[in-house]
């Protein structure tokens, strides 16, 4: 076995593969950016290696540097977790020249499978069923419409070369695909230095399940079952699991069959991935594989038991594999929810910032659940423009699916996460809805589900009540705190008033206390809207962020912020302001007249901090609706701002070159 590894990654893949290192007794070597000096995958490892600026170009992604940084420190090995250098043969091979071992395949079959037009051939060599389509590279338009045409509307334009979802087009005609085949070319020419695209069908409504396959270099292959990943967002998974609400027996004993017939065809080694999508009926086709751990991992080794990252670094080092196929057992259920740097209410735009509150929740096992968090980050980390914008993958695990799915819901109403902007909000609403829970599921569900972007769930009646009987009661407890603690200049009876009001949104929920302890534990009677008394009790002491009690004896969990005069309340979904007030403050409270928001109509506001590209109009320029303002870039990608109607611009306040803040005014409309 080896003695000393290098990880040749940052975030939360690097510190998930020390981790198994460690449990192995394998030393470990991080490498690390300018951006990432106190990064926790440094702090993490045993030994560091700085390996130059914050562009990953200029550091995760350059061979000789992490070679150099093996030879310093005396690694034998690299794993390159995903992205950056996972994928690049000509690395592999380099550092076998230098006699360093790669943990992953042999350059051979990553170069077989990572081409997309290549991986399909293979794949119809070994038997394996792929997606009706062309295995030509497509010349040109002409090409394209002829090829399209023969295949049957709709079809997908891919790029053979794509990755991460980029480079990809649906056409449903003539016109589209037209279109698509210059867009996916462009995008592929300068995503990935390879314009190469070809043409297959679109297969609408399909599932995303994919096979994890584990082989050693002694021709052993086998099978861990699968993985559903249908819930994704522009081609990006959000939410995985493990196995599929979807497969029978039979169909996943025939997938896996077919994954391992293309590991052997291309004598893979270490763990894959064979990707597939899935139709209505159940039919299956080949999409790709790729040959590198995949994020997605955890839910298989939750419900296998088996530690991938290990058995890659084992079957490195030249051992036998020692899991049977019949030894493989799929036990439970286990759900990852991706949480990213993305702003949920302005279209998942990127947010980069300081994490000045990050409290996941504990790992480990609660009721029947267990909770199992990988993240690269800590409280008072620097999420940067310069990488992804993965901040964790929270995975839940339970006997059945729902009971998975409700530990994820609590367990996302208890990850406080402040300083950026953040999923949370959507992941929790999903937890919740009903499509997801009962599993029918499909790549499209949440275009289909969340046509106009995401809002936060409007809170019900019996929702809103909840919702008033938290934010009272932690008002009364900071109310309580601030009379012990002697507030003189605002001398108190230290009577709690009988009624008050809880303004939420537009909603006035009346509310009557009968008998308080407003010294934490907190226990109080009361009425809302007149009903009947209920007990509210909770620990919470002002500065938690989460309230954890009961309301009515029901258990919840919720996150509370202040605000002027309130607070902010997030559960379940939900995202609430609420406002608790005495009765007679709430009646003059409506006699208030109503403040009208200032109208921003006429303003091109930048959508999130970062570069100003390019403007792409000028003062006194009329404009027709749909046409590029201007282009932002920030997380390394491109943002561009077009025009929502037929406009006039009349002053431009920014100028290219520009960093922006967001809410910047770029330029003012007449
Ligand atoms: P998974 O199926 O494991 O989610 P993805 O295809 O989403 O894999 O990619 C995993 C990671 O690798 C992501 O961070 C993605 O941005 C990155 N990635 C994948 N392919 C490429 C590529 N060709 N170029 C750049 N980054 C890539
Ligand atoms: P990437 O390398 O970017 O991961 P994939 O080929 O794996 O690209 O496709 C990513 C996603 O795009 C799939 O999970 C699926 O949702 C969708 N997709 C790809 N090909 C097709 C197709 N032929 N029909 C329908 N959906 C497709
Ligand atoms: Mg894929």
């Amino acid at each position: 076995m080896f003695k000393k590894i290098l990880i040749a990654n940052r975030g939360e893949i690097a510190c998930r593969v020390i981790k198994s290192a460690r449990k192995m007794g394998i030393a470990t070597v991080a490498v690390y950016s300018d951006a990432d000096r106190d990064a926790v995958h440094v702090e993490m490892a045993d030994e560091a290696v700085h390996i130059g600026p914050a562009a990953a170009s200029e550091s995760y992604l350059v061979p000789e540097k992490i070679i150099a940084a093996c030879k310093e420190t005396g690694a034998e090995a690299v794993h390159p977790g995903y992205g950056f250098l996972s994928e690049r043969a000509s690395f592999c091979e380099e550092l076998e020249k230098q006699g360093i071992i790669f943990i992953g395949p042999k350059p051979r079959a990553i170069i077989a499978m990572g081409d997309k037009i290549e991986s399909k051939k293979f794949a119809n060599e070994a038997k394996v069923s792929t997606v009706p389509g062309s295995p030509d590279v497509i010349i040109d338009v002409a090409h394209a419409e002829r090829i399209a045409g023969e295949i049957g509307y709709p079809v997908m334009i891919k790029a053979s070369a794509g990755g991460g979802g980029k480079g990809m087009r649906i056409a449903w005609n003539k016109a589209e695909v037209r279109d698509g085949f210059e867009r996916a070319t462009s995008e592929a020419r300068n995503s990935f230095g390879d314009d190469r695209i070809f043409i297959e069908k679109f297969i609408v409504d399909p599932r995303h399940i994919e096979i994890q396959v584990l082989a050693d270099s002694f021709g052993n292959c086998i099978y861990l079952g699968e993985r559903e990943c249908s819930v994704q967002r522009r081609n990006q998974k959000v939410v995985e699991e493990a196995p599929s609400p979807f497969l029978d027996e039979a169909t996943r004993k025939a997938m896996g069959e077919q994954a391992v017939a293309l590991s052997k065809a291309v004598d893979y080694q270490s763990a894959g991935t064979v990707e597939f999508i899935v139709d209505k009926d159940r039919n299956f086709y080949f999409l790709e594989m790729n040959t590198r751990l995949q994020v997605e991992h955890p839910v298989t080794e939750l419900i296998t038991g088996i530690d991938l990252v290990e058995q890659m670094i084992r079957i490195a080092a030249g051992e036998k594999l020692a899991i049977k196929q019949n030894e493989v057992k799929l036990n439970g259920w286990a759900v990852e929810s991706r949480l990213y740097a993305e702003d949920p209410y302005r279209n998942f735009l990127p947010s980069i910032g300081r994490l000045t509150r990050y409290r996941p929740p504990l790992e480990g096992p609660v009721g029947k659940a267990v909770i199992r968090n990988d993240t690269g980050v800590t409280e008072g980390s620097e999420i940067s423009m310069f990488y992804d914008p993965m901040v964790a993958k929270l995975c839940t695990w339970a006997p059945t699916r729902l009971e998975a799915v409700d530990a994820m819901a609590d367990a996302l109403d208890n990850f406080v996460v402040d300083g950026i902007e953040h999923n949370i909000p959507f992941l929790a609403a999903l937890m919740q809805h009903p499509r997801w829970r009962e599993g029918r599921l499909s790549t499209a569900f949440i275009a289909e589900e969340f046509p106009d972007g995401f809002q936060p769930i409007s809170p019900t009646v019996d929702d809103l009540d909840v919702l008033a009987a938290i934010g009272l009661s932690a008002e009364l407890v900071r109310k309580e705190r601030l009379d012990r603690l002697g507030d003189r200049l605002r001398p108190h009876s230290g009577r709690i008033h009988a009624e008050w009001e809880v303004r939420i949104g537009d909603d006035y929920v009346p509310v009557i206390i009968r008998s308080s302890a407003a010294k934490p534990p907190v226990k109080l009677e009361l009425s809302l809207r007149g009903g009947d008394f209920v007990t509210v009790r909770s620990d919470w002491r002002p500065g938690e962020a989460v309230w954890d009690g009961y309301v009515n004896e029901r258990p919840v969990k919720a996150q509370l912020r202040p605000v002027s005069n309130g607070m902010r309340i997030d559960w379940k979904g939900m995202s609430v302001i609420a406002h608790p007030m005495q009765k007679h403050v709430a009646a003059l409270e409506k006699l208030m007249p109503v403040k009208i928001p200032p109208d921003t109509s006429k303003l091109l506001l930048c959508p999130m901090p970062g570069l100003l590209v390019s403007v792409n109009v000028s003062a006194g320029q009329e404009v027709k609706a749909g046409e590029t303002l201007a282009i932002v870039e920030a997380m390394k990608m491109e943002n561009v701002l077009r025009a929502e109607r037929d406009l006039t611009v009349s002053v431009i306040n920014a100028k290219q070159g520009d960093s922006l803040a967001v809410d910047a005014v770029i330029m003012e409309f007449d």
